[in-house]
């Protein structure tokens, strides 16, 4: 099969795009034939080397795929070919003391699709039949392919972790990703108010419409005097930070007593300073998440089947100009998920 893969670590220019072993499903396993796989800020740690591929090189990057299933291993049940699927990326052992707990996103053999094992910049993918969920018809392979990463941690950190109620304010760090755009509308569907920052004046317009009621360009404003300014002194409920360094750092700021730092990525730097006194004067609570469950994910599905949140798409590539995708979120260009789509 065809797949865009890298054999060392660098940019853009590492893609190849060339033939690639075909996955074969083993017993539990399905083949899905990708028809869409959304770009994550993860596959560039991944590409560049800050997070190696833990199974080495060379690597299929693409934890978010949507598409068909295509062939099944021995022993598995309820799905059939050709049937309309999206997958759901984390792989849990299911019996170690954080999975029994149910806590399976901290499985201590926990691994995701296109980081722990080759991903959907490819033709075919394999997965275990476990994270095979089936698609409504009412959702694109474009849409869905949106939702299994950056919408599903979106999720866990707003409604699971931080547990945002009807009233609160919360604060989104860069709309623009596929984080923040979901965040955004999952802070809104839980009856919150939310203050979003972005890169660029022309994403403004784009966080308003996805239903941030103030929007900071953080290039050239400060967002703690924005936030501050916003909640007439108070500070926000909740941040949602997934940037790092200083960004990080000044978010505890933008926090109001009894406040949720929910840090869930590194995007920029895996560092960040914390001002401490903020933390025990103002009782905070800074939360590490990341991903979500099995049943939240479905939950998600529903609301988007019924229109109650958006997959952001901003554009598509062929999976051959993979290369050209992966250079134009590189850049920050994206207003929300960009996707390759194989032939
Ligand atoms: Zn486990």
């Amino acid at each position: 099969m065809k797949a865009a893969f890298f054999k060392e670590h660098g940019g853009a220019e590492k893609l190849l795009y060339d033939d690639y072993r075909d996955p074969v499903a083993e017993a539990g396993e399905v083949v899905v034939r990708v028809k869409a796989c959304a770009l994550n800020q993860v596959d560039m740690l991944l590409l560049d080397g800050r997070f190696p591929p833990p199974e080495g090189l060379p690597h299929v990057n693409g934890c978010e795929v949507a598409g068909t299933v295509e062939t099944m291993g021995a022993g598995v049940k309820g799905l059939g070919a050709g049937q309309r699927v999206v997958i759901f990326p984390g792989f849990a052992c299911g019996a170690c003391e954080y999975c029994l707990r149910g806590e399976r996103t901290v499985c201590v053999r926990y691994g995701y699709l296109g980081a722990h094992k080759d991903g959907g910049y490819a033709e075919r993918v394999k997965v275990p039949a476990a994270n095979v969920v089936p698609l409504s018809d009412t959702i694109s392979f474009e849409a869905a392919a949106a939702v299994p990463l950056a919408m599903l941690t979106s999720w866990h950190a707003l409604v699971t972790q931080a547990a945002v109620r009807p009233g609160q304010t919360v604060l989104v760090q860069a709309a623009g990703s596929g984080v923040g755009s979901a965040a955004i509308q999952i802070a809104r569907l839980c009856g919150a108010r939310v203050i979003a920052t972005v890169g660029s004046d022309d994403k403004i317009e784009f966080a308003r419409g996805l239903g941030a009621e103030h929007v900071v360009n953080y290039r050239t404003q400060d967002f703690v005097e924005a936030v501050k300014a916003w909640t007439g002194k108070r500070g926000v409920d909740v941040v949602i930070e997934h940037i790092g360094g200083e960004t990080f750092e000044r978010s505890v700021y933008a926090l109001t007593r009894l406040g949720t730092l929910v840090t869930i990525g590194s995007h920029d730097t895996h560092w960040g300073r914390l001002d401490l006194r903020h933390v025990y004067s103002k009782n905070l609570r800074v939360i590490g998440t990341n991903l979500g469950l099995l049943h939240e994910f479905r939950t998600m599905l529903e609301h988007i089947a019924d229109g109650r949140l958006r997959p952001v798409i901003d554009r598509t590539y062929p999976l051959s100009e993979a290369r050209a995708a992966v250079q134009y979120v590189v850049e920050r260009r994206n207003k929300g998920k960009v996707l390759v789509l194989p032939a």
